[in-house]
């Protein structure tokens, strides 16, 4: 990836594209611009990939359909605008592949949806027929059950998902700028510089990552790499790359590293269980550990026993998911196998004191299958 590549036969590529892009910020649709994204995603198709478009721009296109000046700030307008702009926008998609000769699908999907075990197998499936089919999955979240991306993220966590969820061999993150900047450009523009490979994300911790977002989406650059987070842990190769130019979308997803920020998977991934785990379980309380046991997290991935724990916070049953934070932050999410109540009375004991005083538990209270560093 790091020197390009050649061919993109047989590649599964899940192209985002941001509201900015999609529409200007009355809520018009930008046609030139989709005109071009469109023209770059079909190269694509006709070389033999097989592409996945995730488009935000509904509620937007439903402000301008219903002659709204601003975006709403209600979360039902937000939803109801979405419901009356995304027939219109999916049309202008559907319009644009027609004209390569490629059939598209609507396809409306939440974060819950891709995170719950029946809904993501039946998700994955239909996928899966479409790309059998080469037709183009165009997709954007359902806002009229969901407001996950509406609140935050502009559908760049969503597509992160679903890349994770086909194994996508990229994921392309389209938007209105073309790059993830040492400082943002607007306001420094002397100092911003662009970067264009990122190996690990731990590289960026020095970076004020903005979060910022724009008059019409949700999006910005913090969730862009948050994004960029999830897919990379679940081996998904990223890339950002603006949407305005005529061929970023198409050289973006050939490697080449004179344009856009390009994110490196994880040489390591996690499996789906653990992405579960980190992305879509929620954190039900917190364990505190002493700073031996935050080692052998850290150095061994290592499961949490009992004798390792110096507190817990909030109220969790056995099977909750936990963060395990030490002295200087949270370490590692996991599910704890013991309730709060109890870990109240076993923390600090060897286990031999914990079989005595529980002798059916286990010896860890998160065990390393059902825990993931963070
Ligand atoms: N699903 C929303 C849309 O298409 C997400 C974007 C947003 O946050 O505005 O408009």
């Amino acid at each position: 990836m790091a020197c390009g590549r050649d061919s993109v036969f047989g590649m599964v590529l899940v192209i985002k594209v941001g509201s900015n892009v999609a529409t200007d910020e009355r809520g018009c649709p930008r046609a030139e611009v989709l005109e071009r994204i469109v023209a770059q995603a079909a190269g694509l198709h006709a070389e033999g990939a097989d592409v996945v478009l995730v488009t935000s721009g509904a509620i937007s296109r439903g402000m301008h359909l219903l002659g709204l000046d601003a975006r709403p700030s209600a979360m039902a307008e937000l939803q109801a605008s979405s419901a009356v702009g995304q027939g219109r926008l999916y049309a202008e998609y559907g319009e644009l592949f027609a004209a390569h000769g490629i059939k598209t699908a609507q396809v409306l999907l939440t974060l819950r949806d891709v995170l719950d075990r029946i809904s993501y197998l039946n998700a994955r499936r239909t996928l899966r027929k479409l790309l059998d089919w080469r037709v183009v999955p165009v997709i954007n979240e359902n806002d009229t059950t969901a407001t996950d991306e509406i609140g935050f993220g502009d559908n760049d966590g969503l597509a992160a998902l679903i890349a994770i969820t086909l194994k996508a061999d990229q994921l392309v993150l389209v938007s209105d700028v073309d790059a993830l900047y040492t400082s943002d450009p607007k306001r420094d523009p002397e100092n911003a510089r662009p970067v264009r490979l990122v190996e690990k994300l731990a590289e960026l911790d020095h970076l004020q990552i903005g979060e910022s977002t724009t008059a019409i989406g949700s999006g910005g650059m913090a969730s862009k790499v948050n994004a960029a987070r999830m897919a990379t842990d679940g081996g998904v190769p990223v890339a950002i790359c603006s949407g305005y130019d005529d061929d970023a979308l198409e050289r973006a997803v050939k490697g080449d590293q004179a344009i856009g920020t390009h994110f490196l998977p994880h040489e390591d991934p996690l499996s789906s269980f653990k992405i579960w785990i980190r992305w879509g379980l929620k954190t039900q309380g917190h364990v505190l550990v002493d700073r031996p046991a935050a080692e052998a997290l850290r150095a061994r991935g290592a499961s949490l026993l009992p004798v390792g724990i110096v507190g817990v916070h909030g109220e969790f049953a056995a099977g909750d998911a936990v963060e395990i934070t030490g002295d200087d932050g949270t370490i590692a999410k996991g599910i704890c196998n013991y309730g709060s109540d109890e870990i109240e009375r076993i923390k600090g004991l060897q286990s031999e004191r914990v079989r005595e005083l529980m002798p059916h538990a286990t010896d860890e209270a998160v065990h390393r299958n059902n825990l993931v560093l963070t």
